[in-house]
């Protein structure tokens, strides 16, 4: 995959973790009077992990935004596979219907689903499940079957 350089160098700061947060700047670089707290919670150290997937604030937003930018790509490549779409533009543009089907599969997206045991991870996207023998070919966070 092609990158800018400064891309690619930040990418590579991230994962040596020398990115200038509020952690690195109390225990790394000794900045006295630093406030290791993350500055967008106020509630947890600082750190590349906590920015990156632990943050309360960035939960609601910008992990979701994250998180349905790479199921959105799953999604509408599973679906040309399986002949649900024929939708050949750029993933940019693919906005996931809610539910596709046709005689060999039915794919789900965002779709909660009940079960009988309370569990906070109801909603999964994409789904896509082959109606002939009701295997879920494609179940990313291994819900339960439909009924
Ligand atoms: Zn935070």
């Amino acid at each position: 995959m092609d990158q800018f350089p400064e891309t690619e160098g930040f990418l590579t700061a991230i994962q040596d973790q020398v990115i200038l947060t509020s952690n690195y700047k109390k225990y790394i670089l000794k900045q006295p009077n630093t406030d290791k707290l993350c500055r967008r919670c106020g509630k947890e150290p600082e750190a590349i992990q906590h920015i990156t997937a632990a943050c309360e604030q960035l939960a609601p937003t910008k992990y979701t935004k994250r998180h349905d930018g790479v199921a959105k790509v799953i999604h509408q490549k599973l679906a040309e596979a399986a002949e649900l779409i024929e939708d050949k533009s750029s993933y940019c543009r693919y906005t996931p219907a809610i539910v596709l089907e046709n005689d060999n599969f039915k794919m789900y997206w965002n779709r909660n689903i009940i079960t009988d045991k309370k569990i906070l991870a109801n909603r999964c996207d994409p789904n896509l499940m082959n109606k002939k023998n009701k295997d879920h070919i494609f179940d990313r966070h291994s819900c339960p079957k439909y009924t």
